[in-house]
């Protein structure tokens, strides 16, 4: 068995060879790893591979077996595994894409996906089948197509900032795109989603934080799933952004072995909040191809954010959702404290069947189990 030296790598790791030397992975394996790497993208920087657990005898059948950092970045033979409900659009934004680079979903807002390049590829991706390093650049001529409609779209008032990751592009090109959606007068709000500040803190210099100056208002929404990448490098990257009065969300995606257990969501939750940062939205996990080992049941996640209430601040509590497959939008499927599980009235007061006289509007939608659930 190769391994791991516990000496983190210098640049990012792209390829199973580069794995295989830095005993991530078997030898044996190359094919196959080699196989999946042409589906699906590699990208591991250095500030996650110090992160990755050593390895052991007791996790060398799978070199992310019980390491939360490993199982959300390491390549592994079950992405090779498409279950029947899995899709390659699970959330649907190719049909709601007026113009390449731009989704819109709802009324008020809508994406624009300047690249589909990350800093890492998250084994568990919604876009997996999109993202790579060669990936969805939008040229001169795509970026201005999309302002065009945005220009031309007046109730979209917000635009998010998403791919790929944003925070890749170069400051010179990031800058362009903020100035040029910021003089558009009836956008009031751009919102930049990114893995960035996680997965290559040192990438927030000055320079690229220039680049977000605008006077609309202006928020960054981070992606981490375990509190361990909340590391010391990426609370100062956080304090540079937040020292230009950029509020700092966070969203995460519940993930079996990563996060899904009380303590691994408590302290995930609580890392955040250590770092100024709001937890926002806790993603029930999507059903893109190969993902099906990630999966967690809903009525686990419910049954997980019931453990926590009360027993962190209501200032860490995310809102789970889950984004109905299709292109139907997000749902939030958190637990329900105003019906219980008899239906009958339950204390603290507030808006219920018992007590408005409405019915409930109930959603039936299948998750990422392939299960049909049903949502008031
Ligand atoms: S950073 Fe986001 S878009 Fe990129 S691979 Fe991870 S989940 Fe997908």
């Amino acid at each position: 068995m190769s391994e791991h030296s516990g000496a983190s790598p210098s640049s990012t790791l792209r390829t199973p060879e580069a794995l295989i030397k830095h005993g991530l992975a078997e030898p044996e394996t190359l094919s196959g790893l080699q196989a999946l790497a042409e589906q699906f993208s590699i990208a591991i920087p250095p500030a996650f591979a110090a992160l990755l657990k050593p390895r052991s005898p007791e996790n060398s059948d799978s070199a992310c077996n019980a390491d939360p950092i490993g199982l959300q970045v390491l390549p592994d033979a079950r992405e090779l595994v498409t279950a029947p409900h899995e899709r390659a659009d699970p959330i649907g934004d190719d049909a709601l894409s007026p113009v390449p680079g731009v989704v819109h979903r709802y009324e008020d807002r809508a994406l624009l996906k300047p690249l589909l390049v990350c800093p890492l590829y998250c084994r568990f991706c919604f876009r997996r089948e999109h993202v790579g390093p060669d990936g969805g650049l939008l040229d001169e001529a795509a970026l201005e197509r999309a302002f065009t409609w945005f220009e031309t779209h007046p109730k979209v008032t917000e635009v998010i900032l998403t791919g790929g990751d944003p925070l890749m592009l170069s400051p010179r090109r990031l800058k362009r795109i903020i100035r040029r959606l910021s003089g558009i007068p009836h956008i009031q709000t751009l919102r930049l989603h990114s893995r960035v500040p996680l997965a290559m803190p040192e990438r927030l210099t000055e320079e690229l934080l220039d680049a977000l100056e605008t006077e609309k208002a202006f928020w960054l929404v981070i992606h981490a799933n375990h509190a361990s990448e909340l590391t010391p490098e990426v609370r100062q990257a956080l304090r540079r952004v937040q020292a230009r009065a950029i509020p700092v969300l966070s969203q995460s995606v519940l993930l079996k072995g990563v996060n899904d257990t009380v303590e691994s969501l408590e302290s995930l939750l609580r890392a955040l909040v250590q770092a100024r940062v709001k937890p926002y939205y806790l993603h029930h996990l999507d059903a893109a191809p190969g993902t099906a080992h990630f999966h967690v049941p809903v009525e686990q996640g419910r049954s997980l954010l019931r453990q926590l209430r009360g027993r962190v601040t209501g200032l860490a509590w995310p809102t789970y959702v889950l984004d109905i497959p299709g292109g139907a939008g997000k749902v939030p499927i958190g637990p329900d404290y105003l019906l219980a599980e008899e239906q009958t009235p339950q204390p603290p007061s507030g808006t219920c069947k018992a007590t408005d006289g409405e019915q409930f509007r109930k959603r039936r939608v299948q998750a990422t189990d392939g299960q049909e659930h049903s949502f008031t």
